[in-house]
C-alpha cells in the first residue's frame, strides 16, 4: 500500500482493532520514509448478487426485501428477530460463497424455507403459502405433509414438534 504522502511502499502497522462493529479492521500505520501516519480498513468484500425473477427480470439482491418476507411469515411466533436477522446472514453469506453471481428468487425462497422449517413450523407454513402461491386448501395439505415427513426423517427433539401443536396459520 502506497504512502498518501510520498508514494513509498513500505510501512509498519502501529495498531490494529476491530471498528464497524466488527465488520472491518481498522489499521493504523506509519510510513517507513517520511513517517507519516495514514489509516487504513480491511473489510470482507461483497459482490453484488443478482436475483432472477419468476418473471425473468432481475434485480440486485437486497437483504432488506428477504427480511420482509420472513418478518411477515414469524408475526406472532416466537422466532426473534435477532434470529431472523441470522437467516438472511447465513443466506447472503451462501450466496457470496458461490461461483455465481446470480440466483433465481425461486433458490432464495428454498433457502429460506429451509430455514424456517428448522425455526418455527408456522412461520414455515406461512413463508410457504406466500411464497409458493398457494391456491388453495390442497397446496396447504401437501406443505404439511412435506413438513411432517421431513420431520419423521429427524431424530425425535423435545416438545418443539410434539404432535399437539395446532398447524392454524391465521391472518
Ligand atoms: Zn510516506
Amino acid at each position: 500500500m502506497h504512502c498518501p504522502f510520498c508514494q513509498h511502499l513500505n510501512n509498519r502497522v502501529l495498531e490494529s482493532r476491530s471498528a464497524e462493529a466488527g465488520r472491518s479492521i481498522r489499521r493504523r500505520r506509519e510510513c517507513l520514509r517520511c513517517e507519516r501516519r495514514f489509516t487504513t480498513y480491511e473489510r470482507i468484500e461483497y459482490v453484488p448478487v443478482t436475483v432472477i425473477k419468476r418473471n425473468d427480470d432481475r434485480e440486485l439482491f437486497e437483504r432488506s426485501k428477504v427480511l420482509r418476507g420472513i418478518v411477515r411469515a414469524c408475526e406472532k411466533t416466537p422466532v426473534s428477530s435477532l434470529a431472523m436477522e441470522s437467516i438472511v446472514d447465513d443466506i447472503e453469506a451462501e450466496l457470496q460463497q458461490r461461483a455465481t453471481r446470480e440466483v433465481t428468487s425461486v433458490e432464495i425462497g428454498e433457502m429460506v424455507l429451509a430455514k424456517l422449517e428448522a425455526k418455527n413450523e408456522v412461520a414455515f407454513v406461512r413463508f410457504a403459502s406466500v411464497y409458493r402461491q398457494f391456491q388453495g386448501i390442497r397446496d396447504f395439505a401437501e406443505t404439511l405433509s412435506q413438513l411432517q415427513n421431513d420431520q419423521g426423517d429427524r431424530p425425535a427433539s423435545g416438545t418443539e414438534n410434539g404432535q399437539s401443536s395446532p398447524y392454524v396459520v391465521s391472518a
